[in-house]
């Protein structure tokens, strides 16, 4: 199973917009633009919903039935680790094995020589094609690096290994994910991980690093565009390097976690991508959610009560919501509007406030993060929610497609029309 150049992780809280998601990659096609669906969620994500990994399945399945969809596609097991991959091994055909929390964790002093001895080579200065100022490399960094990154890499391969058991070589796409840490990886850490991921035998067909700034989620990035665009241009040129000296597989490419809203660096992204030739995979989650409220909303009456409890209700729940994400959140509180402010709003007014235009002075960054990560309370609504879903579908369905289609893949990807 190989994955193809342009691929698009459309995360799918509620697995209720599979169709509409698929729209939008459909009208990228019929634009010239071949990008292959990839349905994620996490285990994080299972839990607080109560779905399964089959409803995932199950919405893709259905999906690209009913649309006549004859490319590929797949469902991904976002962000797993060996003590959750079984409840996915058999509805998923690709695995983004989180390894992140084994970061800085002392790996065994014997592997570490070992890793050391075999990169040895790399020390001095070494030229990567498309990097333009030499990299000076000493025994000393591939130490460190093999430090810190070593038994992440090694608690790969052993999830990579349990997934192979099961489902057979060659038979899924494996991510390796190191994104939820604490720090960014420089480029050369990059080439030293996929030294690494490469010793280990596992085929990594992507690879989501930390890259340097803010990936908030929902919003648009926060950090230094141009040093965003100089490591992300390095980092598809080390990949390139890394292909022929470690016999990675060929279409080995970056994978960019909480990819939806980056607005500001997609013009650096397609640039690169357009300079090196070179594939990508862009993940998103959660923001097909944030525009089934949105469809709610403008649908008035019931639907724009549910989203307005919604709010009203996450607010009594702040700390609660905020504590898984709160690495990847910023939140000013002080900015959020009162329940009393937003039950006065009307449905164009609450979208306007929760749409992801920057250009619209209503639009209100707060409020679109805090109901990022209050699914949790749509989840415990259940039947009032997901029965509001299939009711308001007309006025969700373009919502979904259009966020996916317009303010991403046509900003990624120069789309004209
Ligand atoms: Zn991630």
């Amino acid at each position: 199973m190989i994955l193809e150049k342009y691929s698009m992780g459309i995360g799918d809280r509620f697995c209720r917009q599979g169709k509409a998601q698929l729209d939008a990659i459909f009208k990228a096609k019929q634009s010239g633009i071949d990008i292959v669906p990839v349905w994620n969620k996490s285990h994080r994500e299972h839990s607080i919903i109560g779905t399964s990994p089959a409803d995932t399945r199950l919405e893709a399945d259905e999906a690209v039935k009913d649309r006549a969809w004859s490319d590929a596609y797949y469902v991904d097991a976002d962000h797993i680790n060996l003590s959750n991959v079984d409840l996915f091994i058999e509805s998923s055909d690709f695995f983004t094995l989180d390894v992140a929390d084994y970061i800085a964790q002392a790996p065994d002093p014997t592997n570490l020589k070992e890793f050391v001895a075999n990169n040895r080579k790399y020390t001095g200065t070494l030229e990567i094609d498309g990097i333009d100022e030499a990299i000076v490399i000493t025994e000393s960094d591939i130490e460190r690096i093999g430090a810190k990154f070593l038994l992440a890499v090694k608690e790969a391969a052993k999830i990579y290994r349990h997934i192979e058991k099961a489902k057979g070589a060659g038979n899924f796409i494996t991510e390796v994910s190191v994104d939820e840490s604490n720090e960014p990886q420089s480029p050369v850490e990059m080439l030293f991980i996929l030294s690494a991921i490469a010793a280990e035998g596992i085929p990594a067909q992507t690879i989501a690093p930390k890259f340097t700034g803010r990936f908030n989620k929902g919003v648009d990035y926060v950090g230094d565009v141009a040093q965003f665009a100089k490591e992300f241009n390095q980092d598809i040129a080390v990949i390139n390097f890394a292909i022929k000296e470690f016999s990675l597989p060929a279409n080995l490419k970056l994978s960019i976690h909480s990819g939806s809203d980056k607005f500001s660096i997609y013009g650096s992204i397609r640039e690169a991508l357009q300079r090196f030739d070179a594939g990508v995979h862009l993940k998103t989650a959660g923001t097909t959610w944030l525009e089934e409220l949105i469809g709610l909303a403008v649908a008035e009456g019931d639907g724009l009560q549910i989203a307005k409890d919604i709010y009203a209700h996450a607010l009594t729940r702040y700390d609660e919501l905020c504590k898984p994400y709160a690495t990847v959140i910023d939140i000013d509180k002080a900015r959020l509007p009162t329940p009393d402010e937003v039950a006065k709003w009307d449905g164009a007014a609450f979208a306007s406030a929760l749409r992801h235009d920057q250009s619209c002075a209503a639009y209100n960054l707060h409020f679109r993060q805090m109901l990022h990560l209050s699914y949790k309370i749509a989840a415990e609504m259940q039947d009032r929610f997901l029965d509001a879903l299939a009711k308001y579908e007309d006025t969700i369905a373009p919502n979904v497609t259009e966020n996916i289609y317009e303010r991403h893949l046509r900003s990624i990807f120069r789309i004209d029309r």
